[in-house]
C-alpha cells in the first residue's frame, strides 16, 4: 500500500461533471489576473502588503482583532489546537470531525492531545451532549481544553449550526474555562444559506478560521482569526510547522478574489445542490439526505445499487464523486453548473434503471 495516490488512468473517459469536491475548483482567468497584478513582499518578515490587507479583511469578517493567513486549512486547525492545549490534554469534537480523520493524526502526533468524540446526528452534537461529557477538575481525568464545531459540518452533510446552539455551546465552555475553535472550512457557506453575517457566527468563539480553497475558488489558503495575543503565538507554530512564506500575496491576491466575487454565488452552489438532491431523491430507491448548502450526500442501495458500484459506473461515464463514510457525497462549486446537475442525475437513473 502507497501513501501516494495513484495517476489519473489516461484510458479514462474524459471528466464531464466534477462533483468530488470543492477543492477542485481552478482559479478563473479574473483571479489569475488579481495573482498576477498582486504587490508583494516578504511574508515571513511581515513584510507582504496583500496578505496584510488580506488578514485585515478577514479578521474583520470574523470580528476578531487578527488574522493570520496558513498554507491549508488544516494548518488553521492543528496551529489553532497547538496554542489552545498542552501535552495530555483534551479537544471535544463531534466524532465525524476533519480533526479526527483527515489531519493525519496531528493533534495526537504533534501535540498529544486526545480528541474526545462527542455523538449527534449530522455532524453536530447538542449543548446538552457537551455539557455531560465534561467533568470536574481532577487529577485523574486529563484537562478538558478545548470545544471544536465545524460550520459547516462536512460529513454531517453540510448542515448548518443553529446559532442558539453555537452560542450555548460558547456560554457552556465559558463557564468550564475552556477555550472555542470553529473549524470554518464551510463557514461562508452558513452565513450565505441563512444570511447571517459571519462574524454573528463566531461571536464568542476565541479562534475561527476560512478556507479559501473550497467553495471560494482561490487556489490556496486559509486564513485563521482570534485575539491579537492568540495570533500571536500562531505565529511561533506557523514558523515552527514550516507555514511561514515568502511572496505569499501572490496567493492573498485570489483570495481577496474570492472574498470580492465568489462568495453571494455560493448561494448557486446551493441551489444546484438542492437541485441534484431532488431529482436523486425522485428515483426510487435513492435515499438523499435533504442538503442545506454544497454537500449532497446519497446512497443507491436500495436501489440495488452499492454506493462503490454507483461511484465506478458514474467514473465510466465521465462523472466524478467520491464514497465517503459509507454515503456518496456530491459536491458543487465554482465549476459546476445547472446542466451538469441534470447530466449527473440521468446518469444516476439510467445506472438504477439497468441494474
Ligand atoms: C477541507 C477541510 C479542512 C481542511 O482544509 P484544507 O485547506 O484542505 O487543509 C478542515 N475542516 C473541514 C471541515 C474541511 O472540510
Amino acid at each position: 500500500m502507497s501513501y501516494t495516490p495513484p495517476p489519473r488512468d489516461p484510458k479514462a473517459p474524459p471528466v464531464r461533471v466534477n462533483l468530488l469536491s470543492d477543492t477542485q475548483t481552478r482559479p478563473t482567468p479574473a483571479m489569475r489576473e488579481a495573482m498576477a497584478r498582486a504587490e508583494v513582499g516578504d511574508e515571513q518578515s511581515g513584510d507582504d502588503p496583500t496578505v496584510h490587507e488580506l488578514c485585515g479583511r478577514v479578521a474583520a469578517l470574523l470580528g476578531k482583532e487578527a488574522a493570520v493567513f496558513m498554507p491549508s486549512g488544516t494548518m488553521c486547525n492543528v496551529a489553532a489546537t497547538l496554542v489552545h492545549c498542552r501535552p495530555g490534554d483534551e479537544i471535544l469534537a463531534h466524532e465525524t470531525a476533519h480533526i479526527i480523520s483527515r489531519e493525519g493524526g496531528a493533534h495526537a502526533a504533534l501535540g498529544g492531545f486526545q480528541v474526545t468524540q462527542l455523538k449527534g446526528p449530522d455532524g453536530q452534537f447538542t449543548p446538552q451532549t457537551f455539557r455531560a461529557a465534561l467533568h470536574p477538575r481532577s487529577r485523574y481525568q486529563p484537562p478538558q481544553t478545548v470545544v471544536s464545531v465545524e460550520q459547516t459540518a462536512n460529513i454531517g452533510g453540510g448542515t448548518i449550526w443553529k446559532k442558539t446552539a453555537l452560542d450555548e455551546i460558547v456560554q457552556i465552555a465559558k463557564a468550564q474555562g475552556m477555550a472555542t475553535h470553529m473549524d470554518g472550512a464551510r463557514l461562508l457557506n452558513a452565513t450565505v444559506a441563512t444570511g447571517i453575517p459571519a462574524a454573528e457566527m463566531t461571536a464568542g468563539w476565541d479562534s475561527a478560521w476560512i478556507d479559501f480553497s473550497k467553495g471560494l475558488g482561490a487556489p490556496i489558503g486559509g486564513a485563521l482569526a482570534g485575539s491579537a495575543a492568540f495570533i500571536d503565538e500562531v505565529w511561533r507554530w506557523k514558523q515552527r510547522l514550516g507555514g511561514s512564506m515568502r511572496q505569499a500575496g501572490i496567493v492573498a491576491a485570489a483570495c481577496i478574489y474570492a472574498l470580492d466575487h465568489h462568495v453571494d454565488r455560493l448561494a448557486e452552489d446551493h441551489a444546484n445542490a438542492r437541485a441534484l438532491a431532488r431529482g436523486l431523491s425522485q428515483i426510487q430507491g435513492v435515499e438523499v439526505q435533504e442538503p442545506e448548502t454544497n454537500l449532497v450526500f446519497f446512497k443507491p442501495d436500495g436501489a440495488g445499487v452499492s454506493g462503490d458500484k454507483m461511484v465506478g459506473e458514474l467514473r465510466k461515464r465521465g462523472v466524478l464523486l467520491a464514497m465517503m463514510d459509507g454515503r456518496i457525497r456530491a459536491c458543487t462549486h465554482l465549476d459546476v453548473s445547472a446542466g451538469m446537475i441534470e447530466e449527473t442525475v440521468g446518469h444516476v437513473r439510467e445506472i438504477v434503471r439497468t441494474a
